[in-house]
């Protein structure tokens, strides 16, 4: 047997993990552990370091959080568990995986602790204790001073995401943390790429580290052209739906995580007049194989599988593969779109991509040298054109049939009810439509590019043109940027890393959205993309940076020294992103153009712009 048939037969009940756990993954409907998890639960839950070379979406939370769990004493009260994380977004989402492993433990709680966040709140769920703690570096740092994160009986620690961490300028107060835990800890630090820095980290702070890492296959698929689409995942759903109205498919293999997953997924196509099936490990062989028949006859067109269940499926009809779930590594993605494409024929390839997993989608293109391009819908008119033609070819299809008998019936409710024969058919269609609309109304729209956090800024064309004057400062994605001053700076030990965590942690603005930072003696500036919220500004003015307020302020472009009050820069318009909805507010909503130190004061008092 080859190394990768023994691996890959591997399920979790192989793995040492306790018995409340195993119930745990029973009930997410987890098939197998991911490449990541079968190299790194043995070595964690036997107590060793480790260091993980992976990304986000590979199932790397899994992989320390359930040996970390297996160990676990609920006994404890203070932490026995701290896991660090670069944004309060991952915190979250950290804490929430380890809240649905742990679902069978007994009064377990975890907390993430993040800046940003009421203090209060924090000092009493500590008081009150946490077995796991997750918290971004500064918050942690600040808890450990002030005495209320107690660290003496911490068991392990996670270091997660440690690039990004160094990147958003986190890395001295990580080094000051490890230096403030037990040295008998046991540390693992994930990273998606090794950094120097990371690697000094490594060899200083970890112990006889195991070092796993997840193998990029690289290879060509020609006929197969790919495509993604970047979406949340509450809407891969719908976007799904579109999808496979507007795409002409033969045969279509889903590729989703879950054996949960495949049995919704196939339940929601079917109600939405698909001829769609699950395929999963659960499902007896004899019933699998009736399905793959079915697909192969043409009975069923869809088919939604996990990577176990499709194995070496060989079904030459299939015209797509659709990746609704990211695969764990580059080596399955290259495998499951191997299912399409076969014996010569074109194959279509979809992924579709949360925000977190771009860094995957990366990886993909370089895996498959081939670069992948949005998915282009078409026009909503376009669209429900195809429908209705559809529709009637349907509908010639089924009157080449014997309908002998409906006509016999429906004459009789003709005359007994006088209704004309258009009404009884309209009838009938929605019936068939399952009383849902037939025409669609809204096409998938594409995500602005950049997401921070809960908030997102974007440039409208209007706002594009109002570019500040004279400024040749610009986002990557072409926003314009406003110059801000900042009242920190070198006597105060400030270095260009805390202003990017700070910045990032509090204001939610993504370090890649940052422009040029200098670091003068007193004080700072920063350019920031123009349309700053009032949320967002004002949380930043109450921002401490080694302990100095960041008093931040627009600063102006010829006068940067001017006492604060008189800087003002306009504050151009912008659309807040929450959830889905646009928010215009009072002061904020385009076309509002003056935007002073304290977006806060009544209107009447500012002042007109300077240009
Ligand atoms: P992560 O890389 O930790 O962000 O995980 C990515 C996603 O994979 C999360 O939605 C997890 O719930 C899911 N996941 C992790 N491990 C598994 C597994 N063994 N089987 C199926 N899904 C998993």
């Amino acid at each position: 047997m080859s190394a990768e048939t023994t691996e890959s037969a591997i399920t979790f009940s192989d793995l040492a993990l306790s018995e409340p756990l195993q119930a745990a993954l029973k009930k997410v409907g987890y098939e197998r552990p991911s490449p990541i998890q079968l190299q790194a639960i043995p070595h964690l839950l036997e107590g060793k370091d480790l260091l993980g070379v992976a990304q986000t979406g590979t199932g790397k939370t899994a992989a320390f959080a359930l040996p970390l769990l297996s160990r676990l004493d609920l006994g404890k009260k203070n932490p026995q568990i701290l896991v660090l994380a670069p944004t309060r977004e991952l915190a979250i989402q950290v804490a929430e995986a380890f809240k649905v492993y742990a679902r069978e433990l007994k009064g377990f709680h975890v907390l993430p602790i993040y800046g940003g966040q009421e203090y209060g709140p924090q000092l009493r769920q500590l008081d009150r204790g946490a077995h796991v703690v997750v918290g971004t570096p500064g918050r942690v740092m600040d808890h450990i001073r002030r005495g209320s994160l107690t660290l003496d009986d911490l068991q392990a620690l996670v270091l997660d995401e440690a690039d990004e961490m160094l990147r958003m300028g986190f890395i001295d107060d990580v080094e000051w943390i490890l230096q403030h835990t037990p040295d008998s800890r046991q540390t693992a630090l994930f990273s998606a790429t090794m950094p120097v820095p990371i690697r000094d980290i490594t060899h200083k702070y970890l112990k006889d580290p195991i070092e796993v890492t997840i193998k990029q296959k690289t290879t060509t698929a020609s006929t197969i052209s790919q495509r993604y689409w970047q979406l949340g995942n509450h809407e891969k759903l719908d976007v799904l739906t579109r999808i496979l109205e507007c795409e002409d498919f033969d045969g279509v293999i889903i590729f989703v995580r879950t054996k949960n997953a495949t049995l919704e997924v196939a339940e929601k196509l079917q109600a939405r007049g698909f001829a769609a099936e699950a395929l999963n490990g659960d499902i007896a062989q004899n019933q699998r194989e009736k399905t793959i028949t079915q697909l192969k006859k043409g009975v069923i067109d869809i088919l939604i599988a996990t990577d176990v269940a499709a194995r070496g499926l060989d079904v030459e009809r299939i015209s797509h593969v659709i990746n609704y779930d990211i695969p764990y590594d580059t080596e399955s993605y290259v495998h499951r779109i191997g299912r399409t494409g076969r014996a010569g024929r074109e194959g279509q390839a979809i992924l579709f991509v949360t925000p977190r997993e771009k860094r995957m989608l990366i990886a993909i293109e370089r895996a498959t040298k081939q670069k992948i391009e949005p998915y282009q819908f078409p026009s909503l008119e376009a669209l429900n054109q195809r429908k209705i033609e559809q529709l009637f070819d349907k509908l010639n299809t089924e009157r080449n049939k014997n309908l002998s008998e409906f006509i016999t019936i429906l004459e009789q409710y003709q005359q007994q009810y006088d209704i004309p024969a258009i009404e009884i058919a309209a009838a009938f269609a929605s019936i068939a439509q399952g009383g849902k609309p037939f025409l669609v109304k809204e096409m998938p729209k594409t995500k602005p590019t950049e997401t921070g956090k809960n908030r997102e800024y974007s440039v409208t064309q209007r706002e594009s043109r109002h570019r500040e004057k004279g400024s040749d400062r610009f986002t990557r994605d072409n926003t314009p940027m406003v110059r801000y001053r900042l009242a920190v700076g070198e006597q105060h030990g400030v270095q260009k890393g805390d202003i990017v965590g700070a910045i990032a942690n509090e204001g939610g603005i993504e370090s890649r959205q940052m422009g040029k930072i200098t670091i003068l003696k007193d004080h700072s500036f920063i350019d920031l993309p123009e349309g700053m919220p009032k949320d967002v500004f004002k949380d930043l003015q109450k921002t401490k940076v080694r302990g100095c307020p960041l008093e931040i302020a627009v600063a102006t472009t010829s006068k940067r020294d001017q006492p604060s009050s008189k800087r003002e820069l306009p504050l151009k318009s912008f659309n807040k992103k929450d959830g889905h909805k646009k928010t215009h507010r009072k002061n904020d909503s385009p076309g509002k153009s003056s935007f002073t130190q304290n977006p806060d004061k009544p209107k009447a008092k500012r002042k007109p712009r300077p240009d």
